[in-house]
């Protein structure tokens, strides 16, 4: 096998062809890191993918079931001795003293580090443009974006640089950027995956998850992800074991298509795909039936008060005293902890913390942070009855296709618009995946299917259905 036969093999393959001896692990590894490596070197005229490519494979544990298969992970997770900096001049430079629990119970089952990859500072973002370590470029146009906030793990995917990485999704963060490269994202449902040593932006949203390139990668990674975590408290034994999915049907499945999030602000050409994906699942054997998600219209109002809420607490640890960025030139203590914040966050972070402090300020409380979470309970609400009449919710993943690196920097609402679909599920806490269910105008378009909480295993299978009913090629993302 040559090593561009190795890009075009799926993790599960690479690790059944490790596994029966057709496969060195060595080999495989060293083709992505050179890979990876050529990417890193090229700076902002390569895709700019990564912020650290390993210099050679770990020793000793290819023997796992995931048989030595590199793994791309997205800079936010705390990898010992790697930098891990979210995207942030603030944390420049540091190396965490220990693993995130997401990462070690993917390299125990023996994937094996090859990359981190870049990503919008502290996962604020849709389009990885607010990056202190540059854009990432979309695979597909390199003029375009790739998503964000996981912009640098779902390029990587698609452009055949890695051949699955882990990304965080709090409000679209795994799942558009799946879209806009033309892969597979999975958020999984809240609390099912460790967030322990995930550095955090909102941690009621924050959920760890697989980028891959097709549905059975993202069940192989997720099996080997979820697990009651003492070091997290909001980590939930997952009820089940994660299984491969082989469905090739839908019959008896009922799809829920909620008006709200299927019409208006949804580009006609995503829509067109939409629509054609429907009409393949009732080919499959699914009824369509119309839903109301009634309060999803409120969801990004919602989010964008409890996200940087959240954040602005979250992010009050950086300060320059323990790790990372420390202003040189302070007079006293305020003015280190001044400067250093103004130096270290870039504006986006800023806006957030400002919006989040607002919203939390004495007076302020119950008309915002009070407010928001009543509309996520109604939010919450509304998916509970739809539940109870269909088994899945399906929508556009992202209201348009990758847009134009700068198109949307000077207008954050345009930005925050990305996560119209998405980020209902996300304040409901359940999981959803995306896969790539066509082109407009040669961009990949992302169809989301939603589940109710711990529906994984059915989700995955639903999933898997569809992939193979669409036959999305992805190679053109290749580089
Ligand atoms: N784009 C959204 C935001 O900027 C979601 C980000 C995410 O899921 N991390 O908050």
């Amino acid at each position: 096998m040559s090593s561009s036969d190795f890009v075009d093999l799926t993790a599960s393959q690479a690790a059944a062809a490790i596994a029966a001896g057709s496969l060195s692990a060595g080999e495989l590894f060293e083709a992505y890191r050179e890979r990876a490596a050529a990417d890193r070197a090229a700076g902002e005229d390569g895709l700019n993918c990564f912020t650290w490519v390993a210099d050679q494979a770990p020793s000793g544990n290819a023997e796992g079931p995931l048989g030595g298969v590199p793994l791309g992970v997205k800079d936010l997770f705390c990898t010992e001795g790697v930098p891990s900096q979210s995207g942030s001049r603030i944390l420049e430079g540091y190396l965490p003293p220990y693993t995130a629990t997401a990462v070690a119970r993917l390299t125990a089952a023996g994937s094996a580090l090859l990359a981190k990859t870049n990503q919008d500072e502290f996962a604020m973002g849709s389009s990885n443009e607010n990056s202190a370590y540059g854009p990432v470029r979309n695979p597909w146009d390199r003029t375009r974006v790739p998503g964000g906030s996981s912009g640098g793990s779902a390029a990587a995917v698609a452009a055949g640089l890695a051949p699955w990485a882990l990304g965080t999704d709090t409000g679209g963060s795994i799942r558009q950027p799946a879209a806009l490269c033309g892969i597979v994202g999975l958020k999984p449902t809240y609390g099912s995956v460790s967030r322990y040593g995930m550095i955090a932006f909102a941690s009621s949203l924050d959920q760890a998850g697989p980028l891959t390139r097709d549905v059975a990668d993202a069940a192989l990674m997720l099996s080997h992800m979820v697990a009651r975590d003492p070091r997290d408290a909001t980590s939930l034994q997952f009820p089940h074991a994660i299984e491969v999915p082989t469905a090739e049907r839908l019959d008896g499945i009922t799809l829920g298509v909620p008006e709200e999030l299927t019409g208006e602000g949804i580009e006609a050409g995503v829509l067109d795909a939409f629509n054609a994906s429907l009409a393949r699942a009732q080919e499959l054997g699914a009824n369509i039936q119309p839903i109301r998600l009634a309060h999803a219209p409120h969801a990004l109002s919602a989010y964008y008060v409890l996200a940087p809420a959240e954040a602005s607490s979250n992010l009050a640890r950086f300060d320059g005293v323990r790790y990372g960025l420390r202003a040189s030139d302070a007079t006293d203590l305020l003015d280190m902890y001044t400067r250093t914040r103004h130096d270290g966050f870039g504006p986006e972070v800023k806006r957030r913390i400002m919006l989040g402090t607002y919203a939390l300020s004495s007076g302020y409380y119950d008309a915002y942070y009070g407010r928001a979470q009543r509309v996520r309970t109604k939010i919450a609400e509304d998916f509970a009855s739809a539940f109870a009449e269909v088994d899945f919710i399906v929508t556009p993943t992202a209201p348009t296709v990758a847009f134009k690196l700068g198109e949307k920097t000077s207008d954050p609402l345009a930005m925050y618009l990305n996560d119209f679909c998405t980020v209902p599920m996300s304040l409901a806490g359940i999981p959803a995946i995306s896969i790539p269910c066509g082109l407009s105008a040669g961009l990949p378009v992302g169809l989301q299917i939603a589940g109710p909480a711990f529906s994984e295993n059915k989700l995955l299978d639903a999933a898997h259905a569809f992939e193979s009913a669409i036959g999305f090629d992805g190679a053109p993302g290749r580089v």
